[in-house]
């Protein structure tokens, strides 16, 4: 679904154009990706860096009971308004699954269980449904529990002692709690930083350089780390740090990524950051 209904423009991300609504000519009749294992090589890194949460895979499951478009082009267009509007209710779901799962969390554990039982329920209306859903509102009401979620779990992170880089006499920037939500670190030097407990919801981080810096328990929740070189950086502990936060970040083989969350092939090449 999201290899048709998506566009992309030719760039550093993308080999070559390619409008909404027409399906990628690397897609398979298997609906298979045919570059899968050498998308980076091929110049599609924007393709590593995109994640549906699961909701292609839902709309045609579920929403449309198996029916795909080339056999029912008919559904094209329907299909793609609800991948829109489940992109959002899974993206926001994953949310919900991750602040349940942080122990610090347990004071709204059972407003978080509520939010995730509404996405659950949503997330199976039928086309007509989706279409008629107000998405914001439902992420208007979801967010708070996630805040209050997140500022516990940063509240409970032990700052006394010192970051990674400061053991080896680095740390360069002690923001160990900053609220720094909706903040504009376009290109900062931010490198062994201490940012520790910190939140960078919502920042625009993009080519920042937290080379060796330390964001455990850092809240992470939407920043833009497209470009952010995170080589040598802790993002072990980072809160809500999503797959495609990750790749769309510049790292190495010294950075440290939260248990479950993938190392992008494109690292693997990238020299180590110095401390
Ligand atoms: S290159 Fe592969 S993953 Fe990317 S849009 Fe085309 S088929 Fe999908």
């Amino acid at each position: 679904m999201c290899c048709t209904v998506l566009g992309f423009a030719r760039s550093a991300d993308f080999a070559e154009d390619k409008p909404a609504g027409t399906p990628c000519r690397h897609l398979g009749a298997d609906f298979r990706c045919g570059i899968h294992e050498r998308l980076v090589d091929r110049g599609y890194r924007g393709c590593t860096a995109y994640d549906c949460f699961g909701a292609g895979q839902h709309t045609t499951r579920v929403t449309f009971a198996g029916a795909d478009w080339r056999t029912h082009p008919e559904l094209a267009g329907a299909m793609s308004a609800a991948l829109g509007v489940l992109r959002g209710l899974h993206e926001l779901r994953w949310h919900v699954v991750t602040a349940l799962g942080l122990p610090a969390a347990a004071a709204v554990r059972a407003e978080l269980a509520a939010a995730d039982e509404e996405l659950a329920a949503l997330a199976d209306l039928d086309a007509d449904g989706l279409a008629a859903l107000d998405l914001a509102a439902v992420h208007g009401r979801t967010v708070e529990p996630l805040r209050r979620a997140a500022a516990l779990a940063r509240g409970a992170v032990d700052t006394s002692g010192r970051a990674r880089d400061a053991r080896r006499g680095r740390a360069r920037h002690d923001r160990r709690g900053a609220e720094l939500s909706g903040a504009q670190l376009l290109g900062a030097d931010l490198r062994g930083a201490d940012l520790r407990a910190a939140s960078l919801r919502g920042a625009l981080l993009l080519a920042v350089d937290l080379r060796c810096a330390d964001l455990t328990g850092t809240d992470l929740t939407g920043a833009d780390l497209r470009d952010a070189d995170v080589r040598g950086a802790d993002l072990s502990g980072a809160l809500f740090l999503t797959r495609v936060q990750v790749a769309a970040a510049r790292g190495d083989a010294a950075t440290a990524l939260p248990a479950g969350l993938e190392r992008p092939r494109a690292w693997t090449a990238a020299r180590q950051a110095k401390p």
